[in-house]
């Protein structure tokens, strides 16, 4: 029997021998959540054993802080008696437990909450049951399960973790970059089909030769679905990806391996796979379902105005032995050559609703 680890990259070439190149947003879908071979299917790929850490893994600020958000949204709500807390993309659960934990201490917060997960990870799910058993989860496969009640919605490293489609200016068309096969093995080449000019956004199609725009339409799906559930509902969304402001050309899809990038091709199943978030096209998704979005911020504003350094201090002076520790994971978390400015802090909200941490 061969390994099932290994064996993703046959299945994926068996498919284009059948049908043809597919496109880098089939590709990413069968790398990421293939039903038995897929990189989230498989094991927990999170953690200093795993392949890549992420802002909630390294100090329990980032859920708290999160949390203090939540409850200043649930307050300007007027404090319903039920709402619904959903996370999208929980990972071990170590974001919202220590959310919970913070929230919790909100005299009625508790006792309104509906908590709702979104997941594609067994291995992952399994460990959020664990770790949050106490607060009742249920995990939901679409939006529309949500209850007729408002809802707060976290998403951290989960939109860059969604299909892209990417294009390839040549000859003054736009043209899908796809993966086929060369020589026995995966390799990307151009559709020599042009793509309609008009699919395309405006800011995009003045690009030049050579130039790669790359579309997110699973993350403007999920955007626009997740909105048009808030909306009548009542809510906001926070989501912190890597990401930027406006729609325009560059190629961002990575692969991440124990800590390290690697090719894309290389190891279907094996590496994480990602691309930066077009934060303009979510905007937009979510201000057509009728809610506010306010400028991104980057994840160092965020939590520099969630009050991440008086975090900081209370921690240390409560634990003088980890003072160190604490400060080293507050410069991890908001320093500009770490991840303070490639993160991005988007959020959209019912109109009427302030969200923290976005400026006056
Ligand atoms: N938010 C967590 C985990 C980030 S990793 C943290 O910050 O630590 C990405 C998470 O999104 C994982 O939990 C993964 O299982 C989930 N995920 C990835 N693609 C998904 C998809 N298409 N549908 C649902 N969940 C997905």
């Amino acid at each position: 029997m061969p390994d099932q680890r290994t064996d993703l990259r046959s299945t994926i070439a068996a498919q284009i021998r059948i049908g043809g190149p597919i496109s880098i947003a089939t590709y990413m879908g069968l790398c990421l959540t293939h039903p038995h071979k897929g990189y989230y299917r498989k094991a927990d790929p999170l953690g200093v054993a795993g392949d890549f850490v992420t802002a909630p893994e390294i100090s329990q600020m980032f859920g708290e802080l999160i949390g203090v958000w939540a409850v200043n949204l649930w307050a300007q709500m007027g404090g319903p008696e039920r709402f619904s807390l959903l996370e999208l993309g929980p990972g071990r659960g170590t974001l919202m437990a220590d959310l919970l934990l913070v929230a919790g201490r909100t005299p009625g917060f508790s006792a309104a909450l509906d908590l709702r997960l979104h997941d594609a990870s067994e291995v992952l799910k399994a460990e959020q049951h664990r770790r949050l058993a106490r607060h009742a989860p249920k995990w939901i496969e679409d939006f529309d399960e949500l209850p007729d009640q408002p809802v707060i919605v976290i998403a951290n490293e989960f939109f860059d973790a969604l299909p892209i489609r990417q294009f390839v200016r040549a000859d003054g068309r736009w043209h899908e970059r796809c993966v086929g096969l060369k020589d026995g093995g995966l390799a990307f080449g151009l559709s020599p089909t042009p793509m309609p000019e008009t699919a395309f956004p405006e800011s995009v199609r003045t690009a030049r030769d050579g130039e790669l725009y790359e579309l997110g339409l699973a993350a403007i799906e999920t955007m626009s679905r997740l909105a048009s559930a808030i909306a009548p509902r009542g809510g906001a969304v926070l989501a912190i990806d890597y990401g930027y402001p406006a729609t325009g050309t560059g190629e961002t899809l990575q692969a991440v391996a124990r800590h390290a990038f690697a090719d894309p091709l290389a190891a279907p199943g094996d590496a994480d796979l990602s691309a930066h978030v077009d934060f303009e096209a979510l905007g937009a998704a979510a201000r057509n379902a009728g809610l506010d979005v306010p400028a991104i911020v980057t994840q160092g504003e965020f939590l520099d105005a969630m009050g991440i350094h008086e975090r900081a201090e209370v921690l240390s002076s409560a634990n003088p032995e980890d003072a160190e520790a604490i400060a080293s994971s507050l410069n991890r978390l908001t320093a500009a050559d770490q991840m303070g400015s490639l993160f991005k802090v988007f959020a959209a909200v019912s109109p009427g609703l302030r969200p923290p941490g976005f400026g006056a």
